[in-house]
């Protein structure tokens, strides 16, 4: 059975991670589960920047398959930020409900044509060829939606409270965290990566 670590402390993640590849000859493991505990500097510009340098960073130091992701949130009247800044916006440790009420208020008087919005994930998978050199995929998955004028909902996190789908006519923490998976940048970017994973499990 081939391991692969997942580059995340986030228990949600991991579970999300298992479930799509049960059935698979893979087992899952956490950074915990791999003995890891330094902290992974991400200081790329682009999602796609990020989600390598984390998925390279377990890897040189482990020589295992990695997958990482990055995500974040890019709202148009706001020139794309906060973008990969997402989880450090206004600082890391202020709560989502501030975060949240800021963008809200920044965007008081823009009408619903200009508040497009997205959530944005990339996936990197790195692993080991026959000789140990890194072979690099990596898979997007994006959603997009507009800044709601007020927060409503309690599923998810972050800034799903404020991440209004036209489409289903409710925001992002409205759903169910099924209904979410389907169309979350995250659930796609996964679905987009697992050919890949499954092709080298199966190997
Ligand atoms: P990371 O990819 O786990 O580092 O997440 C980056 C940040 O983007 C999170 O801390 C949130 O601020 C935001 N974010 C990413 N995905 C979601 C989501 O599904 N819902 C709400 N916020 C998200």
């Amino acid at each position: 059975m081939k391991q692969l670590i997942l580059a995340t402390h986030n228990p949600n993640k991991v579970r999300e991670i298992r479930e799509l590849l049960a059935g698979e000859p893979v087992e899952v493991l956490s950074l915990s589960d791999a003995g890891w505990t330094e902290e992974i500097i991400e200081n790329g510009e682009t999602f796609e920047a990020n989600a390598l340098i984390k998925a390279e960073t377990v890897f040189k130091a482990t020589g295992r398959a990695v997958l990482a992701d990055d995500s974040g949130l890019t709202v148009e009247a706001m020139g794309g930020a906060p973008g990969v800044y997402s989880a450090r916006y206004m600082g890391e440790e202020v709560p989502y409900s501030v975060k949240n009420r800021a963008i809200i208020d920044l965007l008081a008087r823009v009408p619903d044509k200009g508040r497009g919005a997205a959530f944005e994930c990339v996936m990197a998978f790195v692993r080991p060829d026959k000789k140990g050199r890194p072979v690099r995929k990596t898979a997007r998955g994006k959603v997009e939606g507009r800044i709601a004028r007020e927060p409503a909902g309690s599923g998810g996190f972050g800034y799903d409270p404020i991440f209004f789908l036209p489409e289903k006519n409710c925001t992002m923490a409205e759903l169910s965290a099924a209904e979410k998976n389907i169309i979350s940048h995250r659930g796609r970017a996964l679905r987009a990566i697992l050919p890949e994973i499954v092709k080298w499990s199966r190997n």
